[in-house]
């Protein structure tokens, strides 16, 4: 595919011929642990589905094609593509500075595994570039950004923050999870790699647990093929081809969600439980600027904070009744998260609530329904939540 080829395009047609034996539409799922020797001592492309797979190899050009670059390294989750990624690229006495508010397993890799081995980790607000750069006073090998941040819908700037990291001689990966290489470039804006949970939107229908990380230095594609094959990270063909099914509507997908957010957080914005409602489109979120230049739209997260707390939260998901409650987001349906007790529930409270993850505190993801119908669910349940708290 050509890098002129829109991302409707490449969702579809990009990356090599499905099937180049039979002229099959679809890929073939190689369902194969092992693939016969043609020629002993001589490398061929495929010989052990946990080094490299054809279905799995489809998917990684595609994905390639997309962030117009290399083929990208696909994993079992985003947790096996992150931690893949930390012990390829990191040793024992390296420095990181994250993101302050991040993905909590990306914390509890960094803070708990890595601390175990030898590699300390500095959490940062990126999103101030001043306290990035001091943060890069000390010898750091690698800056991990996460923008938006999972669940506060925090912008970092990435173009600033890698530049930074340029002058500071450290590589910087951006996690692109909440708005995928459609809506946000990270390659473009200077970053080494970025990273993705395809569990989320890329894959967009809850079929498939899997990760997979862009770079465009070759060098660094290998040393992660190579830890890859070395901790047995690979994602599965099966999930390959689910993931390449999902990825087709990428673009129409993320058109539509967004517009339906955008519905929800404007009829949210007037309930009376609800104190503070966050998405990057609404003219009240802070950092609108920085979201136009960085972002070609918002995307399909919604973060609201409502008056109660605990409380009134998990009741609120209690009398859901056609939105899911549950701890993952980027799909057709909408799935609401109370962060607090969910996705943050391991980093500690008091951080937690310096970080704005509150206990009030819920993360719509928008998905495909009727925005009329997710907003009347998640009103009543509001009503609903809100009520019982005044009879107890
Ligand atoms: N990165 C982000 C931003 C996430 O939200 C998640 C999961 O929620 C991950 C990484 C980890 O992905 P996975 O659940 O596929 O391991």
């Amino acid at each position: 595919m050509s890098a002129t080829n829109s991302f409707d395009t490449v969702c579809i047609r990009g990356g090599q011929d499905a099937d180049p034996t039979h002229g099959g539409i679809l890929p073939p799922i190689y369902q194969t642990a092992v693939f016969r020797k043609k020629v002993v001592g001589e490398d061929q492309p495929f010989s052990y589905s946990r080094v490299e797979n054809p279905t799995v190899a489809v998917l990684e050009s595609r994905l390639g094609d997309l962030e117009n670059c290399l083929p990208a390294v696909c994993f079992s989750s985003g947790t096996s593509a992150t931690s893949t990624l930390f012990l390829a690229l990191l040793e024992k006495g390296d420095r990181v500075v994250c993101s302050d508010v991040v993905y909590g397993g990306t914390y509890r890799f960094l803070a708990e595994v890595l601390g175990k081995l030898g590699v300390s980790c500095e959490f940062v607000d990126t999103s101030d570039l001043q306290a990035t750069e001091a943060a890069l006073q000390k010898p750091t090998r690698l800056l991990f950004l996460e923008s938006p941040a999972n669940p506060t819908l925090k912008l970092t700037d990435i173009e600033g923050n890698c530049n930074l990291a340029r002058r500071f001689g450290a590589l910087t990966v951006v996690d692109n999870t909440f708005l995928t290489p459609v809506l946000q470039r990270p390659l473009d804006l200077g970053a080494d790699l970025t990273l993705y949970s395809t569990t989320k939107f890329i894959d967009g229908h809850n079929a498939t647990v899997g990760g997979s990380v862009c770079t465009r230095s070759a060098e660094l594609r290998e040393i992660l093929v190579y830890h890859r094959k070395c901790i047995g990270t690979i994602q599965t063909a099966n999930n390959a081809f689910l993931t390449l099914q999902g990825l087709k509507t990428l673009p129409l997908r993320l058109r539509q969600q967004t517009s339906n957010a955008i519905e929800v957080a404007q009829l949210l914005a007037d309930n009376p439980h609800v104190k503070q409602v966050i998405h990057p489109d609404l003219p009240s979120f802070p950092q609108g600027d920085l979201a136009r230049r960085q972002q070609k739209s918002g995307g399909s997260l919604v973060t609201v904070i409502l008056h109660g707390g605990l409380a009134e939260a998990s009741r609120a998901l209690g009398a859901l009744k056609l939105c899911t409650a549950a701890q993952s987001l980027g799909t057709v349906e909408t799935l609401v998260t109370h962060n607090a007790t969910m996705t943050h529930s391991e980093v500690p409270d008091k951080r937690r609530l310096q970080l704005g993850i509150v206990d009030g505190l819920i993360r719509i993801s928008v998905g495909l329904e009727d925005p009329r119908e997710i907003a009347a669910d998640l009103e009543q349940a509001l009503t609903f939540a809100f009520q019982e708290v005044c009879h107890a």
